[in-house]
C-alpha cells in the first residue's frame, strides 16, 4: 500500500485520541486515527458511559421502591437484566457512532487497525485489509490502559468479572464480592447491590474510597452500610478457588483468614497501561511499570512522539485524557498550550451517594504543610435536597487559612458529580474564599450547600 503522510497520526480513539484528532483537524492539521477496537475507547464503549447507563437503570428502580416517600404508588417492582444491558449497550452504541460522524465532520482520516511505532515517524497498521505505513509529523499515543490481572484473582468471564464482564451479566449475581473499593468497583458494587445482589466489598486500605477526604469516605460507608453492603477495611482477598458454580475466597481479616462463599466475583484492583506491542523501546520512548514518562505537556522525550491519557499516567479519567489532546493538539499546531493541573481535575463515582472532590483533602493539605479552615454542611440543612427526598450527604471545603484559597472540595450525596464543577471553575480562577462567598447562589438548588460549606469555614453558615 502507498505511503500516507499526516502532520499528525493519533494511535488510539478513546477521548483522549479523538478529542486530539478533532482538536488538531479544527487547527487545520492533517490528521489520522488509528483504533483496533471501537471509536470512543474504553469511556464510550466500556467504561464512563455504559456504567452511568446501568446506574440510571439501578437508581429509577430505587427511585420505584421509595414511590411511597412520595406519595406515590408503584407495586409489583421487578426489572429485566437483560434489557437493562441491552438499554446501556445501546447508549454505547449511540456514542460510538457519533465520534465515527464527528471524524467524518472534521475530516480526520479513521483508520481500523493496531498501530505500531516503527521510527522516523512511521506508524504501521495492520488492518483486515493487510499492512499500510502512515508517516506522522508527530505522533500522539493515547493507547489507554485495561483492567489490572493480580495473580489468582484473574477474570475468567464466568465466575470472576473485570469490568468488561460485569458491564454485560449474563446472570444476576445472587452473593456478589467485589475487590476493590475504587470507583470502578464501587459504582458495580452499588449497581449489583441495589438490584439485590447480596454484596461484600473488600478494600486493603483502611477505607472505602481511599483517594476521597476520610470524612466523605466515612459517611460514603455509612449509606452503604444502611443499604445492606457488608464493607471489609483493611483487608485483602488472597485466593479464589473456584468450582461448581462458585468461588470461595480466602479473605484476610485482621490477620486471620476467613474463608466466604459467593457466585460471582468482581475485581477491580486497578488498572495497567497498554505500553506492550507498540514498538516504544525501539524508538528510546521511556515507561515507568505500565505507564509512558512525559512531561507536563505530554511529550515523551523522544521527538515528534506525546502519549496522553490513561497510557500516561493518573488520574485516569475521561476529562484529564481529553484535556490533555487538546493540549497536544494546539502545541502541535503552535497555539500556546496549558498543562493540565492535576488538582484542579474533578474525580466523581456514581455510587448511590454519589461521590465528588477536587483539589487537596484536609489530611493531604495538612500534609502539605497548610495550616486549614475546614467548612462542612449538611444535606439535611437544605430545603432542595429535603423537597427532593435526598436529605443524606454532606459538603466539605478545604481553605489555606493564610490566603483564602479554595485547596479542595469534597462532596457525598445526590447531584454532586455535577456540582463538583462549580468548585473545579472556582479553582480554575484562583477564587478566594471571599469570592465564594460574595456569589449569590440560585435559591432553593443543591449548589446553595456548596455556598454554605464555604460560609462554614469562615463561621458564617446560615443554615446550621
Ligand atoms: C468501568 C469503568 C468506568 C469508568 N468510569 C469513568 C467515569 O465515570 N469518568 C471518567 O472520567 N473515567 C471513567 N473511567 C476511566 C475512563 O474510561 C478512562 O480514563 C478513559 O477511557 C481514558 O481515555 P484514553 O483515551 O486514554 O484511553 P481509552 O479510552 O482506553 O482508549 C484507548 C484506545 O486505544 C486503542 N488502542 C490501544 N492500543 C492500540 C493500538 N496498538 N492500535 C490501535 N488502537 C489501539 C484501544 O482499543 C482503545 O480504544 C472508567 C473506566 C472504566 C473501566
Amino acid at each position: 500500500m502507498a505511503d500516507k503522510s499526516f502532520d499528525l497520526v493519533v494511535i488510539g480513539a478513546g477521548p483522549g485520541g479523538y478529542v486530539a484528532a478533532i482538536r488538531a483537524a479544527q487547527l487545520g492539521l492533517s490528521v489520522a486515527c488509528i483504533e483496533r477496537e471501537n471509536l470512543g475507547g474504553i469511556c464510550l464503549n466500556w467504561g464512563c458511559i455504559p456504567t452511568k447507563a446501568l446506574l440510571r437503570s439501578a437508581e429509577v428502580y430505587h427511585q420505584m421502591e421509595r414511590a411511597k416517600d412520595y406519595g406515590l404508588a408503584a407495586e409489583k417492582i421487578s426489572f429485566d437484566l437483560d434489557a437493562i444491558v441491552k438499554r446501556s449497550r445501546g447508549v454505547a452504541k449511540q456514542m460510538n457512532a457519533g465520534i465515527k460522524g464527528l471524524f467524518k465532520k472534521n475530516k480526520v482520516t479513521s483508520i481500523m487497525g493496531e498501530a505500531k511505532l516503527a521510527g522516523n515517524g512511521k506508524v504501521v497498521v495492520k488492518t483486515d485489509a493487510g499492512e499500510e505505513t502512515l508517516v506522522g509529523k508527530n505522533i500522539i499515543v493515547a493507547t489507554g490502559a485495561r483492567a489490572r490481572e493480580l495473580p489468582g484473582l484473574e477474570a475468567d468471564g464466568d465466575l470472576v468479572w473485570a469490568y468488561r464482564q460485569a458491564l454485560v451479566p449474563t446472570r444476576m449475581p445472587k452473593k456478589l464480592l467485589v475487590i476493590g473499593s475504587g470507583a470502578i468497583g464501587i459504582e458495580f458494587a452499588s449497581f449489583y447491590n441495589t438490584l439485590g445482589a447480596d454484596t461484600t466489598v473488600v478494600e486493603v486500605m483502611d477505607r472505602v474510597l481511599p483517594v476521597e477526604d476520610k470524612d466523605i469516605s466515612a459517611f460514603a460507608k455509612k449509606q452503604f452500610v444502611k443499604q445492606g453492603m457488608t464493607i471489609l477495611e483493611k483487608s485483602g482477598v488472597k485466593q479464589l478457588d473456584r468450582g461448581n458454580g462458585k468461588v470461595v475466597a480466602h479473605i484476610e481479616i485482621n490477620g486471620k483468614i476467613e474463608k466466604q462463599e459467593f457466585d460471582t466475583v468482581i475485581s477491580a484492583v486497578g488498572i495497567v497501561g497498554n505500553v506492550e506491542g507498540l514498538g516504544l523501546e525501539d524508538l528510546g520512548v521511556k515507561v515507568d511499570r505500565t505507564h509512558i514518562v512525559t512531561d507536563e505537556f505530554c511529550r515523551t522525550g523522544v521527538e515528534g512522539v506525546f502519549a496522553i491519557g490513561d497510557v500516561a499516567g493518573a488520574p485516569w479519567l475521561a476529562h484529564k485524557a481529553s484535556h490533555e489532546g487538546v493540549m497536544v493538539a494546539e502545541l502541535i499546531a503552535g497555539e500556546k498550550a496549558h498543562p493540565i493541573k492535576p488538582n484542579s481535575i474533578a474525580g466523581c463515582t456514581y455510587c448511590h451517594p454519589q461521590v465528588a472532590s477536587v483539589g487537596l483533602t484536609e489530611a493531604k493539605a495538612v500534609e502539605a504543610g497548610y495550616k486549614v479552615k475546614v467548612g462542612k454542611f449538611p444535606f439535611i440543612g437544605n430545603g432542595k435536597a429535603v423537597a427532593m427526598g435526598e436529605a443524606e450527604g454532606l459538603v466539605k471545603t478545604v481553605f489555606d487559612a493564610a490566603t483564602g484559597e479554595l485547596l479542595g472540595a469534597h462532596m457525598v450525596g445526590a447531584e454532586v458529580t455535577e456540582m463538583i464543577q462549580g468548585y473545579v471553575i472556582g479553582r480554575q480562577l484562583e477564587t478566594t474564599e471571599e469570592d465564594l462567598m460574595q456569589t449569590v447562589f440560585p435559591h432553593p438548588t443543591m449548589s446553595e450547600m456548596m455556598h454554605e460549606s464555604v460560609l462554614d469555614a469562615y463561621g458564617r453558615a446560615i443554615h446550621i
